[in-house]
């Protein structure tokens, strides 16, 4: 079944509900430093406003509350930049469960209801009937657009869903995300290379095997790259290398697709990561040495294979980027991706994080907002829990 969309949908004098990631990023003054997941939501909220919604009850986890109020989690700090950058009063609640819910629900001066941390309520990870009954009796219509949570069951993505049958829809973000990784994962102009990097193999794994079947190339960094060096009977010194990764790795090169993997042919390494960066010059890693990025010929070797790509997934640094001596592979790989006229998608917190150091995020054609839930809609071939509710509804 297909999904519903807001764009044709109408909101006249409807009580519209809401479920965002204002998941955003605080520092120890409660101050937001990374504001871009809370914009990512403006043209859904500004859309249904202008389309005539009589209320927009607005809903989103913070951080990682254990099922109780915490006032560092408090979206208070989420209140005061969507009045800000709305010009619209926004009243934030004390809980989403508060009584008077119901009567602000009646006053007439107020337009937009933020309720408080979802997850001050041990319900919503749970995925609590009741609870998530209460909250769709705030509303006559349901919006999805967090994409960051669309791969959890939660009451607020999940559950809510079986209260608005033919009235659950997706928002313009969720639109978005769909349409880029379904472009990637259905229909991927070819060649088609994917970059995965990261510290895990175990962690990538479902990941890497889906990607085998669609990519032309699959050029790994990071420490993941270790265990499949090691699988290939090559040294890797003190490197980052479980035994549980070199063991899935040896059985993924054992596979028929094993001549689509590249892996570096030369390294970043050095005695510890706060030490100096020494550079080898074949794919073996000395014995006192750990690998912590990769070389400039593996740098060059990838760069000149996403120059020819048509599309382009990234997911993962290349090395222990957060250090000035091992981020030149990952931000060459970005650099790489945004010369490139591929269709490119970056997913995982830190390419993504990387993408907006380097100040090319504009140039990729799709940033994704979900770390996890982008992974997860490619290992499940585009199919996540929040979204397969708004697709087929619940019961
Ligand atoms: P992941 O969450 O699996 O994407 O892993 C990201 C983390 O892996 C980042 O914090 C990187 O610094 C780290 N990382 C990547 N490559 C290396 C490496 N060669 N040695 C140590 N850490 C690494």
């Amino acid at each position: 079944m297909a999904i519903k969309y807001i764009n044709d949908f109408e909101f006249e004098g409807k009580k519209v509900i809401c479920r965002f990631d204002f998941n955003v990023p605080l520092d120890k003054d409660g101050k937001i430093t990374d504001t871009t997941r809370i914009d990512s939501t403006l043209e859904t909220i500004k859309f249904i406003l202008e389309k005539g919604a009589s209320k927009l009850i607005l809903m989103s986890h913070l951080g990682r509350p254990k099922g109780a109020p915490e006032k560092k989690y408090s979206l208070e700090p989420v209140a005061s930049y969507l009045a800000d950058k709305l010009g619209v009063e926004v009243v934030l609640t004390e809980s989403c469960l508060d009584r008077g819910i119901k009567t602000l629900l009646t006053l007439p001066e107020t337009k937009i209801i933020l309720l408080e941390n979802l997850r001050f309520h041990a319900e919503e990870e749970a995925n609590d009937h009741e609870f998530a009954k209460r909250l769709a009796s705030y509303a006559d219509v349901y919006v999805n657009d967090a994409f960051g949570t669309a791969h959890r069951k939660h009451a607020s993505t999940y559950g809510i869903n079986a209260a608005f049958k033919g009235k659950a829809l997706a928002g313009f973000l969720l639109q978005k995300e769909i349409a880029a990784l379904d472009q990637v994962l259905k229909t991927p102009k070819k060649p088609f290379v994917a970059v995965m990097g990261g510290a895990k193999v175990a962690d990538k794994i479902k990941i890497i095997e889906e990607l085998l079947r669609s990519v032309d190339s699959l050029l790994i960094g990071g420490a993941m790259a270790y265990p499949f060096l090691k699988a290939r009977g090559l040294e890797v010194g003190k490197s980052l290398c479980s035994a549980e990764d070199v063991k899935l790795a040896k059985a993924i090169l054992a596979t028929g697709a094993a001549s689509k993997i590249r892996l570096p042919i030369d390294h970043i390494v050095s005695t510890n990561p706060d030490s100096e960066a020494n550079t080898t010059n074949n794919e073996s890693i000395p014995e006192e040495m750990m690998g912590l990025d990769i070389g400039p010929a593996t740098l060059d070797s990838y760069a000149h294979t996403i120059a020819g790509a048509a599309t382009i997934l990234w997911n993962g640094p290349m090395g222990f980027f957060e250090k000035f001596n091992f981020n030149k592979g990952t931000f060459g790989i970005a650099k790489a991706i945004a010369s490139s006229k591929a269709f490119s998608v970056v997913g995982g917190g830190d390419s993504v994080a990387a993408v907006n150091e380097a100040g090319l995020a504009d140039q990729m054609s799709h940033v994704s907002t979900g770390g996890g839930a982008s992974l997860e809609y490619i290992e499940n071939g585009g199919s996540l829990p929040g979204i397969q509710a708004l697709r087929f509804g619940i019961n």
